[in-house]
């Protein structure tokens, strides 16, 4: 059986892993965000590639985004994935081009890929195994991520668990399943070798908007990451700011909804309570000045400080030093956020604050799952991850488990087993 890493490995974003033993398919399609002159990100590295058809583990962009090139070069090949991931990789694809667009760039496919793609993206249920090629079955399993986001589990030459990215303890998706057994690992690196205690990182981050003097401007994605925000922000019932919310943030709380049957016991209650909040409303590009003279936390729609309203807000606020930024996720290179995180940016007064909640398996979660699916495996790779993180997180499992053979490969290398 052959591995050809694509991409994400070494790295963050533009996931994507190519097989070849009985069927020849890949995991994931992704893109990786950076912002540079003329591109807004790279992808999967052009490796003669041969798919019969595309398993996806979830529709965040560095899984799922660049899937209408792949149409493009002509694969028109099944795309499994779960309900919630089609629709929601539709909708991302579209917003991608329209970004393109927006920035006067040109898009990396045409829209009528996107309507092309829609047609090839077949919903699978979680738990059910189906047989895309004769000597391949799969099945996806819940991974705690994203609403729908699944571990891919192959069983071709080798039984492989691609667990794309995963998450225990999340507030909306129930925890990964874990009752399974494979030969070949694929694990998320994004933190290292990390310990992240989830309860702690929300205690932390409340406290950092509870340190601002005025408006506090919270970047993050408006699917997930923007409802956990609301969710931690809602519980403190001593935080006087009035909090806004990116019209898109409001529109996927209620996307959610729909997914009902896919989140976790309790996650529609809280969906509700966020909806139904006086406490939540919506930014109004309008009396953005209004919103920030008065002091508000406003959130969203986009984690790296990229999208046209999070600009908007951070000129405004960028020369006032009583105002605060605070980034939560990864900021890809070239992205305002990282570039305000590297200090790269002089002469702004806003403070800055890097304050993270977890979205990934840390270490421990990592151990836990080598435990209970990966004991008897022949590898275990680790993808997700920036360097100098996979290799630190390989170290520290190695560590544990000795006798095993733990790697972080990099984008472009080639694995024979
Ligand atoms: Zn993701
Ligand atoms: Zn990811």
């Amino acid at each position: 059986m052959k591995l050809v890493c694509l991409g994400g490995f070494g790295e963050q974003g533009r996931s994507s892993l190519y097989v070849e033993g009985r069927s020849r398919f890949l995991v994931d399609y992704g893109i990786k965000k950076v912002e540079h002159e003329g591109t807004l990100g790279e992808l999967p590295l052009n490796h003669s590639i041969e798919p019969e058809f595309v398993l996806l583990t979830h529709a965040h962009q560095d899984h799922s985004a660049m899937l209408p090139l792949l149409v493009e070069k002509g694969f028109r090949v099944p795309v499994y994935c779960t309900l919630p991931t089609k629709e929601l990789t539709i909708q991302l694809c579209r917003n991608w081009y329209e970004t393109y667009r927006s920035k006067n760039l040109e898009p990396p496919y045409k829209l009528e890929s996107v309507e092309e793609l829609e047609k090839l993206l077949i919903p699978v249920p979680y738990n059910e195994t189906f047989q895309p090629s004769s000597g391949t079955r799969v099945t996806f399993y819940p991974s705690g991520h994203l609403v729908g986001s699944a571990i891919v589990y192959i069983e071709d030459e080798l039984t492989i668990a691609h667990f794309g990215d995963t998450n225990f303890g999340d507030r909306f998706n129930p925890d990964p399943f874990l009752d399974l057994e494979a030969e070949v690992g694929i694990i998320n690196g994004s933190y290292g070798g990390a310990v992240m205690n989830s309860q702690q990182l929300r205690k932390n981050f409340l406290a950092t908007v509870q340190s601002s003097q005025r408006t506090v401007l919270i970047p993050c994605a408006s699917i997930g990451r923007g409802q956990e925000i609301c969710a931690v922000l809602i519980e403190q019932e001593t935080l006087n700011k009035p909090i806004y919310v990116a019209k898109s943030v409001l529109e996927n709380t209620k996307k959610l909804l729909d997914f009902k049957e896919f989140l976790r016991f309790g996650a529609v209650d809280t969906l509700n309570r966020l909806l139904k909040s006086p406490r939540i409303k919506v930014i109004e590009e309008a009396h953005l000045h209004d919103l920030i003279a008065q002091g508000s936390i406003l959130i969203g729609p986009d984690a790296m400080l990229s999208s046209q309203i999070a600009l908007k807000i951070f000129d405004v606020i960028k020369n006032c030093a009583q105002d605060l930024v605070i980034l939560n996720g990864y900021q890809a290179p070239g992205t305002l956020g990282r570039r305000l995180l590297d200090g790269e940016l002089k002469g702004i007064k806003v403070r800055v604050v890097y304050s993270e909640l977890k979205i990934h398996t840390d270490l421990e979660d990592n151990e836990r799952i080598i435990e209970r699916c990966l004991s008897k495996a022949r590898l275990i790779l680790i993808h997700h991850g920036e360097e100098p993180k996979a290799t630190n997180l390989a170290k520290a499992l190695k560590r544990k488990f000795p006798n095993l053979d733990i790697r972080a490969p990099h984008t472009g290398d080639e694995i024979h087993i």
